[in-house]
């Protein structure tokens, strides 16, 4: 008995470099001293008073099976909320509820991609879009965004790509690079779905994370709400990782399709969660800034920290709870780098490598310890570059 290529495959050779994240795993295991740097995991918790919602609902019965949609409160908060942001107007029935953004993301491209058609991601990526690509059937298809533009990726790269593609996938604020893509940006992408008839999944998972410059969601560009899916979460926006609780917005008839795909395979999220994700969105955006302070201060401490030296660079990037270090003044790869760093100083980043090939060189440094350990760890992330640069 063999299993299936589908999921035998489905990480392919995607990513090098995560023998960093399990080597620090390692070490902590036999009591090193790490500082992690490496995932998108808040140091914060759920607030309390979210978890004082769940356990109400939970409580007063929310336990059984939830409608399989998402429940009717909740895709209403998530469709006000998404027509306030965007413009667009947004019902109940645009909204399916998921597991998460990355059941999104697998369902989305389930819902537009068929076995052996071509779905296009921009490199560099979140950690899963290829694999998701696969597990629908598709053959990812990565278009480098490149260092020397910012990591904002161009209109005719993707146009280069776009023969026999169904659909592209961006993510803006953007893991790994925090790069906040610019309206231009959005509005060639936009051009290039409308020439080239793709469908635009659209990763929007920390939009509420913008420090500097402004989120534009595609779907409220002309012409693209009939052609746009985008994914959210309460992950990053409501330090809910754990709860699994995010959506798909996008046209009726994609919706119903989906709807019909998460009977077969979620059947839906815990009523409870539902509730709480509900009690979360309604108290506004003061919660939701309270979650991201914390990067906001520490960006604005390593970019002080960062500046004044060469031996390390950062990008310039506007949102999410990153930062992408340019190392390629040391004269070693990011995994090289990484790898070293881990040994000589106990610092755990993850290489740009992993995140696919254009931000070979970088290294990715997620924001998530407390301030004073956040900042001296860049400071020894500092002198041991310069020391390597040498
Ligand atoms: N998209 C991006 C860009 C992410 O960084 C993540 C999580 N790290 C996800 C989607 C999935 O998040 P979740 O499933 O927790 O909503």
């Amino acid at each position: 008995m063999e299993l299936s290529q589908r999921l035998v495959g489905l990480t392919g050779n995607d990513g090098d470099g995560w023998g960093v994240f399990y080597r620090a795993r390692d070490m902590i295991a036999h009591g090193v001293d790490v500082i992690e740097l490496t995932i998108g995991e808040h140091d914060i918790r759920t607030a309390p008073v979210i978890l004082k919602a769940m356990d109400e609902a939970a409580r007063a019965g929310h336990t059984g099976y939830a409608a399989v949609p998402g429940v009717d409160d909740l895709r209403r908060a998530v469709a006000e909320r998404v027509q306030a942001r965007t413009g667009v107007e947004t019902g109940v029935e645009n909204v399916l509820i998921t597991p998460g953004g990355q059941a999104g993301l697998f369902a989305t491209h389930a819902a537009v991609c068929d076995a052996g058609q071509r779905a296009l991601f921009i490199d560099p990526y979140y950690a899963t879009y290829p694999g998701t690509i696969r597990g629908v059937g598709g053959v990812p298809v990565p278009v480098a965004a490149q260092a020397g533009d910012g990591f904002e990726p161009r209109a005719e790269e993707i146009e280069a790509a776009a023969q026999g593609a169904v659909s592209l996938l961006i993510n803006t604020p953007n893991n790994p690079t925090g790069v906040v893509y610019s309206r231009d940006t959005i509005e060639a992408i936009a051009r290039v779905c409308q020439d080239r008839d793709l469908w635009l999944i659209s990763d929007e998972v920390y939009d509420t994370q913008v420090w500097e410059g402004t989120h534009l969601s595609p779907r409220a560009l002309p012409g693209m709400a009939e052609r746009t899916l985008v994914v959210g979460s309460m992950s990053k926006s409501h330090a809910m990782t754990g709860s699994r609780v995010g959506w798909v917005v996008g046209p009726q008839e994609v919706i119903e399709h989906m709807i019909n795909l998460a009977t077969h395979t979620t059947y839906g999220v815990p009523g409870y969660i539902q509730d709480a994700a509900r009690f979360a969105l309604a108290q506004g955006p003061e919660l939701e800034e309270e979650v991201g302070a914390p990067f906001q201060r520490r960006r604005a401490a390593a970019k002080a920290l960062l500046s004044g030296q060469n031996a390390v660079q950062l990008v310039p990037s506007g949102g999410a709870m990153y930062l992408m270090l340019d190392v390629r003044a040391t004269g070693l790869s990011g995994e090289g780098f990484a790898l070293k760093l881990l040994e000589d100083e106990h610092i755990a980043v993850m290489p740009g490598e992993s995140f696919g090939r254009a931000a070979a060189g970088h290294v990715r440094v997620a924001m998530t310890v407390e301030d004073s350990l956040f900042e001296d760890a860049l400071q020894r992330l500092v002198r041991f570059a310069q020391q390597v640069a040498q």
